[in-house]
């Protein structure tokens, strides 16, 4: 069967990633977290002083940064590494939150990560999650899905993903977040987040995941079929 990509774009928590995941196990495709790419890069960024408005730093930044990403446990958790170092844990955490929309807002650290993701969807067959993956990463990804939920939802979600990690945070703190995230990543001038014409929206506020997970796989098995059923078409008239 020919292989799609499958783009999953929307707001900060609304469950993009555990779904992409589950999806991706499924169709036995590779996932890929672009978010996580970002945090990393914002992780970086902090540790290492940098400048948000001195854009030779910044350069020579991004040409020190290496990302990838290791499968591992039974749970298939995909763990982010930051030049070889698991930074899976620390990515996650609020003070990274903080920052991360106001790092991925910078044309050059959209320019190298963008890139980077269409290296690793150079031969389709590839589950993706982000904010632009649709719209600038893969305009032509044969299954785009814009993903949103309430925002009490979502913020309780998060509050529930921080707590399992140890991380003990107010539920205003974080609806601030998310907001503040939100307002950043639709305002910038650089791929703002928005959905693509051709993207399906789903708002899985009353979904269970098992739902949204099956949703999005009988979608993906549709393209699939199309996919097959093109190809066959142009074998046959050659
Ligand atoms: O998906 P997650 O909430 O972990 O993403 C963290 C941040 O990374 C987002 O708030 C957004 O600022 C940025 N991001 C982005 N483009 C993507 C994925 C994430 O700008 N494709």
């Amino acid at each position: 069967m020919p292989k799609i990509i499958v783009a999953i774009d929307g707001y900060s928590s609304c469950g993009k990633s555990t779904t992409a995941k589950l999806v991706a196990k499924q169709l036995n495709y590779p996932y890929i977290d672009t978010g996580a790419m970002y945090r990393a890069v914002t992780l970086h960024f902090i540790q290492n002083h940098i400048s948000l408005t001195n854009q030779k730093e910044i350069e020579t930044a991004l040409n020190n940064i290496q990302i990838t990403f290791r499968r591992h446990g039974e749970k298939g958790r995909n763990d982010t590494f930051l030049n070889g170092l698991n930074v899976e844990d620390e990515i996650r955490k609020m003070y990274v939150s903080e920052r991360v929309s106001d790092v991925s807002a910078i044309a050059d650290v959209r320019h190298a990560l963008v890139a980077q993701q269409q290296r690793m969807g150079r031969t389709k067959g590839i589950v993706m999650d982000g904010r632009d993956i649709g719209t600038v990463v893969f305009p032509e990804a044969e299954l785009k899905i814009f993903m949103t939920a309430d925002p009490l939802i979502r913020a309780q979600r998060r509050q529930i993903e921080l707590m399992e990690k140890g991380e003990i945070i107010g539920i205003e703190e974080i609806s601030e977040n998310l907001k503040t995230r939100d307002y950043i990543d639709t305002h910038r001038a650089e791929s703002p987040l928005r959905q693509a014409e051709d993207a399906i929206y789903i708002d899985n506020s009353m979904m269970t995941l098992d739902e949204q997970v099956e949703l999005v796989v009988r979608l993906a098995d549709k393209q699939i079929a199309l996919a097959h059923r093109r190809k066959k078409e142009q074998a046959q008239h050659g």
